[in-house]
């Protein structure tokens, strides 16, 4: 018999697991991890591929359909492809996906395609290498290019770019980026920044609203679903050629057809991006919980799922950083 899927208290089904697979970075975006941060969680408490693939093999059998991959960098995980393809044979996973920082993508582009994954999203919050340097801790620009080369070359279709838009940073590069994208077939992400720590608080929030309908009027876009789009909504040249998105969980949040959990790199779920509430699943995989048990605490977990974040009215609220999650 088909187990029941895991749905909250709010109806919603979860179906989709973001997961941290590590929580370090080669870079310090000024949005996301502060500089000098140690506060890392200790290797032996990092869960194993054998762990990772128990425990999302179990939600798999739960109705979970789609894992990204995130971190912190994922690909600064050894051995990531290999597990990519591990997830991606789990029975009812039907898609699996990447959000990296590019810096190792050329590297591991082609491996990752073989692997099974399909949907790669790269950030990219400015093409001038001071800016890059200035953003996101280094210049690390003709990397995460080569990267991004290395991923057309490998298969990927379409690549997804996420910038992170910021008022007074790079808010005069969007249409810079909009013609980078339109070039090359990558669909543009544009993403408010959320007050996750003081990195997120800081880092001089743009509301999208305005810069959507600008861009509708001069590029001639009109409304457009993407497949396994989430929350992001989009805009689309009218001949399909160019996709922009908007992330805007502050202007316009999505809290009420949220179907996604995150798993931190030890094993820890949150169940809002902008709340405390977490489950730890690290002690039951450690301590010979069977299956069962282990699907229990699942059901338990997704029911202190919260409504919805208050990133608008307690932006002062939370102290985890988006390393930590994955966003
Ligand atoms: N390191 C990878 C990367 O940068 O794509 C994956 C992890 S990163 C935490 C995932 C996404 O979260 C990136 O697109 C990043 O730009 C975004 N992000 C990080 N901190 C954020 C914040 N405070 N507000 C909005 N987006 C943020
Ligand atoms: Fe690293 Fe990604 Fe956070 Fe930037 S956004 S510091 S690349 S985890």
């Amino acid at each position: 018999m088909t187990p029941a899927p895991l749905i909250d208290r709010f109806g919603r089904t979860i179906e989709y697991v973001r997961v941290s697979v590590t929580d370090r970075c080669d870079l310090r975006c000024s949005y996301c991890m502060p500089k000098g941060f140690t506060g890392y969680e200790e290797p032996e408490h990092w869960l194993s591929f054998a762990e990772w693939e128990r425990l999302l093999g179990i939600m798999a059998r739960l109705g979970t359909r789609r894992i990204r991959l995130t971190g912190g960098e994922p690909l600064l995980r050894r051995n990531l492809p290999e597990l990519a393809a591990q997830i991606a044979r789990l029975p009812g996973v039907e898609d699996v996906s990447l959000s990296t920082n590019g810096t190792q993508l050329a590297k591991h582009a082609r491996a990752l395609f073989d692997a099974g994954v399909r949907r790669l999203n790269v950030s990219l919050d400015s093409l001038r290498p001071e800016r890059v340097a200035k953003i996101n801790g280094r210049d690390v620009l003709g990397q995460v290019l080569e990267g991004l080369a290395a991923a057309g070359a490998a298969g990927f279709a379409p690549i997804k770019i996420n910038t992170v838009a910021m008022a007074g940073v790079n808010d005069d590069e969007i249409d810079d980026l909009v013609a980078y994208c339109l070039e090359r077939g990558y669909v543009l992400r544009l993403i408010e920044t959320m007050p996750l720590g003081d990195t997120g608080r800081r880092a001089g929030f743009l509301d999208l609203q305005p810069v959507k309908t600008r861009l509708r009027q001069q590029f001639g876009l009109v409304d457009a679903v993407l497949p396994g789009g989430g929350p992001a909504r989009y805009l689309a040249a009218p001949d399909g050629r160019f996709t922009v998105g908007f992330i805007t969980p502050l202007s316009q949040h999505f809290c009420a057809t949220c179907n996604r959990v995150r798993l931190a790199v030890d094993g820890t779920m949150y169940l809002c991006l902008g709340q405390e509430e977490k489950f730890e699943f690290r002690p039951l995989l450690r301590g010979g919980a069977d299956d069962d048990d282990i699907v229990a605490a699942l059901r338990l977990a997704i029911e202190r799922k919260p409504e919805r974040h208050e990133f608008r009215e307690k932006p002062e609220k939370l102290i985890r950083f988006m390393s930590m999650t994955g966003g």
